[in-house]
């Protein structure tokens, strides 16, 4: 009996200690990258002949030329440009064409499951969601976390807050209405809120001179509420006295921008809110203004967007308010990110200069500064490869050939 206890023991303890040994061997899986081109920080000068050594989710080392580990995967991207994953810091995942009237959860859902393939498999690997219509991003997001579906990390930031409740808004209306809709949003999982502090792009009230929508204490009742469970906040705005008027509160960034001055610039460097001017959006506003079936005066209202948003970006630029790349991309444009970065170049912003603002400044907007946005010892491996270098032809930014998020391969 004694014997029968004493193997009974030592069987249990066999068993863990392979446990733990098959555990152990997972945590460390190394591989090691082999780029032939390595821009491990943009803005600064890539190197050739490097080395990106992963074990389990992380960066352990950069090493000069071709290093081999004994059992260590070896991942030959020593033809290709490499750098890290990209990010897209304004998007709607789960988001059908804006102006569907009949598109329900089940919609939605699919869409976000679509989105999320789509845009990981483009090389970003981190976004930032600024609209759902309803919850079900919350359940697309457990999915990718539960490794159910694949899709970028995304950071949910609730339904829009406006004046009135509509399929893509919710209510702030007087200060209690406030209160309640951005409480309710941060319980329901939000990560930052949203507000739409002017008319939409396709209304005419978002022009130039357009009002303002919100009350100021409405304003800071929002900001109380999101400042009291730390959560940041994003806001919508073109015309240019909204921008004047949310900018003197504690708001993190400031999406659009199309009509503000200089003067909200100078604040925002003050203040040091970050500028996402969703540039790609042009594309479609651009073909609407040229449709000749548009409205006149819509067509007109379209063309200033189109006339006055790069020369606001510029500006931004050149007074050196800090800038990130984020889309504004729905259902249709998914997959096509990349548009964005491609806008900033054609707009005039340097190539790297641009691939700092979709990497480093997207990473500290989003909280992801010690993290995420550069290939550096001790990130998370976030890394993507390219066949040809962006820095030469920004357009080899779409030829993304493959893509680790986490330090697992997606696309390879
Ligand atoms: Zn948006």
């Amino acid at each position: 009996m004694k014997y029968f206890f004493k193997t009974l023991m030592l069987f249990f303890i066999m068993s863990a200690v392979s446990y733990a040994q098959e555990n152990e061997q997972k945590a460390r899986e190394v591989s090691i990258i082999h780029a032939g081109t390595l821009l491990s920080i943009a803005g600064e000068e890539p190197l050739k002949m490097q080395s990106i050594i992963v074990e389990g989710n992380k960066i352990i080392s950069i090493e000069a030329g071709y290093v081999e580990i004994a059992g260590a995967r070896i991942v030959d991207m020593r033809d290709k440009f490499v750098m890290a994953g990209l990010f897209d810091s304004h998007i709607h995942m789960a988001e059908r064409d804006l102006n569907n009237p009949l598109a329900n959860a089940a919609d939605h859902a699919l869409m976000g499951v679509k989105n999320s393939r789509k845009v990981l498999m483009a090389g970003f690997t981190t976004v930032r969601d600024l609209g759902a219509r309803d919850d079900t991003l919350y359940k697309v997001i457990d999915a990718i976390e539960d490794g159910e579906i694949i899709g970028p990390r995304i950071i949910p930031g609730g339904i829009i807050i406006g004046v009135e409740s509509r399929a893509n808004g919710r209510e702030c209306n007087g200060i209690e209405s406030c209160r309640k809709t951005t409480r309710d949003m941060i319980k329901e999982g939000a990560q930052w809120i949203k507000i739409r502090s002017s008319c939409r792009g396709g209304q005419l009230c978002a022009n130039e001179d357009g009002p303002p929508i919100f009350f100021d204490d409405e304003i800071q009742t929002i900001i109380d509420v999101a400042k009291k469970y730390k959560i940041p906040v994003a806001t919508h705005s073109h015309t240019r006295d909204s921008s004047l008027q949310v900018l003197k509160y504690d708001i993190r960034s400031l999406e659009h921008g199309t009509f503000m001055k200089e003067e909200a610039m100078d604040m925002m460097i003050e203040k040091d809110v970050i500028f996402v001017p969703t540039m790609s959006n042009l594309d479609e506003t651009s073909a609407r203004a040229h449709n000749p079936e548009t409205d006149p005066i819509f067509a007109t209202h379209s063309m200033k967007f189109v006339e006055r948003q790069p020369k606001t970006l510029l500006k931004a630029y050149e007074k050196g308010v800090k800038i990130a790349t984020g889309t504004d991309g729905r259902g249709r444009n998914a997959g096509t990110n990349y548009r964005e970065i491609e806008y900033f170049v054609r707009t005039g912003i340097p190539i790297s200069e641009t691939l700092k603002m979709a990497t480093i400044n997207s990473a500290e907007l989003l909280g992801f500064a010690d993290t995420l946005g550069t290939i550096e010892e001790g990130k998370l491996a976030d890394i993507i490869a390219m066949d040809g270098s962006p820095l030469e032809k920004i357009e080899n930014i779409r030829k993304v050939i493959f893509v680790m998020k986490d330090g697992k391969i997606y696309k390879e």
